[in-house]
């Protein structure tokens, strides 16, 4: 059973993963986008990171209801509410269990999703963050490891698409032969919550 600790863990763990690869997801930004996601991310995961050493919620909910909030409002780029709304969603759904399953947290997780392609209004195959999280919602009942492995081939895949969501979308057929920099922020996430798992 994962508890509040393994959530505090998980987002740590991305916290120190975003920081260590801010720059590369700002490379990744500044041929497609506007040079900002690693930066972006960076200030949004160091709040969350900070919140949770000041509060120290006691559920598995809590702790992603806190750090949602904190990407929404420190995060000003479109990955902030996108990535916030994730987590505040897959937080909601878990309710207020002390504990929840690897299946709970699979069906909480796929709730946070689609609430994002709500949010965004993004689909698969559209360049963005859905194309790593929607292939690793799918492979999480087969395992953390399993959804690590579809996450980062999905983050992969997006480098032959054209953008269809986000700024990238601006660019039409110049955004063809790059890696989506949220799929690959949404890669980290998921890698470490593999990591967390181990
Ligand atoms: P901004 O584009 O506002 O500068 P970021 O650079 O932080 O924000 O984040 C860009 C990433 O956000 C993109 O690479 C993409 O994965 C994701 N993104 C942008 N728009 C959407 C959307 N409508 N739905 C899903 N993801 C999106
Ligand atoms: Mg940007
Ligand atoms: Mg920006």
């Amino acid at each position: 059973m994962l508890d509040a600790d393994f959530f505090r863990r998980w987002l740590t763990t991305a916290a120190a993963s975003v920081g260590r690869e801010a720059e590369r997801l700002t490379a990744l930004d500044s041929a497609i986008g506007d040079a900002d996601h690693g930066s972006n991310l960076q200030r949004g995961f160091t709040a969350v990171a900070t919140a949770l050493e000041k509060e120290t919620p006691d559920t598995p909910g809590g702790v992603l209801i806190l750090a949602g909030r904190q990407l929404i409002s420190t995060v000003g780029g479109a990955s902030g509410p996108l990535y916030g709304t994730l987590l505040r969603r897959t937080g909601k759904a878990l309710g207020d269990a002390a504990e929840v399953g690897e299946e709970e947290l699979a069906a909480a997780l796929r709730a946070g999703v689609e609430a994002v392609m709500t949010l965004g209004g993004a689909a698969p195959g559209d360049k963005t963050m859905i194309d790593a999280l929607v292939p690793a919602v799918d492979a999480l009942g087969t395992g953390f490891a399993a959804a690590r492995a579809a996450a980062e081939e999905g983050a992969a895949a997006t480098i032959p698409l054209r953008a269809r969501k986000g700024r990238a979308s601006y660019l039409g057929e110049r955004s063809v032969g790059h890696q989506d920099p949220g799929a690959t922020s949404s890669a980290l996430l998921i890698a470490a919550l593999a990591e967390t798992a181990e």
